[in-house]
């Protein structure tokens, strides 16, 4: 039976959701399923990890883990794999993922595969999907050992507990003299309000088409009304119209919304690998022809700058204040 890891990551003390969907993915793999998790708090998040499915779960609560870049993950990590040899080892594609797998791939000289979108197994390794050139092309790689890495994207799976029992935990401390070269200085949360992007049922983005950065007004206002969250095209986070944490796409975030509603955004490739999973796609674009068209459920050819208004104002006679 193949032994597949996991590395988690936390989020406010919790699993983050990505490594719960990473952890959902691996489970449906059939292997034994472990997982690692490197964080002063990894304590907390055993019983939930045992919940998605790990039999095993190494945690490493030293403090450096929590105020040092990728250097003491990958060390701590790598001298993991050289001891139990997974055969396979699962990040989630965030930026703390991204860097500790490169550092650790380095180390090990192991194969990578990033931005992949599902994996699968094939005779003697596993067989993952990726999304490449921008996007624009989606690949299937065959990886075998010694250890590949595979760094999944967000939304890929769905995550789903099944109950499991408790695991068995393992400590591990830092090796005596693991680099420590990039220490965390500052940490920003970016204050928000509403449902986060990544999890909102309701998405309602802007592109270019709004015109001006004011009428991202009319998206927040629509977004009050259908308890949902306000994302964006790249083009208007370049131009400074809106913060990054915003945006949806290659370069942006993954979202999987029931709802996503495109507001004077064209569909180029990069926006739309970040949101064509979503359950029902409604585009406002006033060229009949705009790409973003090919992948919507109902299309809206019209100025966007007239059809919002009249949206809110109808959902408003429907009994839907913005809150
Ligand atoms: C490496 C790389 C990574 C990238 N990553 C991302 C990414 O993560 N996310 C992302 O979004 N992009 C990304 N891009 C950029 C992407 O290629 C597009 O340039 C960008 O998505 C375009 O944004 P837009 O649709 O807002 O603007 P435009 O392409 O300018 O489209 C504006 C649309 O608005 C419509 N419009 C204009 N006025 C109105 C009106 N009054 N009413 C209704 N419709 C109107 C137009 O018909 C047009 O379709 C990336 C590009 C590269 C090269």
């Amino acid at each position: 039976m193949s032994k597949i890891w996991v590395f988690v990551e936390l989020a406010k003390e919790e699993v983050s959701p990505i490594s719960l969907e990473v952890m959902t993915g691996a489970r449906g793999l059939g292997g034994e399923l472990e997982a690692v998790v490197l964080n002063p708090q990894a304590r907390l998040v055993t019983e939930t990890l045992g919940e998605f499915g790990a039999t095993t779960v190494y945690l490493g609560t030293d403090e450096a883990y929590g105020t040092h870049v990728a250097q003491p993950h990958a060390a701590v990590l790598a001298s993991l794999v050289e001891q139990h040899r997974p055969d396979l080892l699962i990040f989630g594609a965030t930026y703390d993922g991204r860097d500790i797998c490169g550092h650790l791939s380095a180390q090990l000289g192991s194969t990578v595969v990033a931005n992949a979108t599902g994996i699968s197994t094939a005779a003697g390794g596993f067989s993952v999907c990726s999304s490449i050139f921008g996007a624009t092309l989606n690949v299937t790689t065959e990886v075998r050992g010694p250890t590949p890495c595979v760094l999944v994207r967000p939304k890929s799976y769905q995550a789903v507990g099944f109950g499991g029992p408790p695991p068995r935990l393992v400590e591990v401390s830092l090796p005596a003299g693991s680099p420590l070269g990039a220490r965390r200085l500052e940490s920003v949360v970016a204050p928000t309000s509403g449902p986060k992007l990544e999890e909102a049922r309701v998405v309602i983005s802007g592109g270019r088409g709004l015109q001006e950065p004011s009428n991202f007004a009319l998206l927040d206002q629509l977004a009050s009304q259908l308890q949902g969250a306000v994302g964006a095209s790249r083009a208007v986070v370049d131009a400074g119209w809106v913060p990054y944490a915003r945006q949806v796409g290659q370069t942006g975030k993954t979202v999987k919304p029931d709802l996503y509603i495109a507001c004077g955004i064209s569909g180029a490739m990069q926006h739309t690998v970040g949101m064509k999973s979503a359950g029902h796609i409604v585009a406002i674009n006033r060229d009949r022809d705009a790409p973003i068209f090919k992948l919507s459920d109902l299309g809206i050819v019209g100025d966007v700058l007239k059809v919002l208004p009249a949206l809110i104002e109808e959902l408003r006679a429907r009994g839907l204040e913005p809150q």
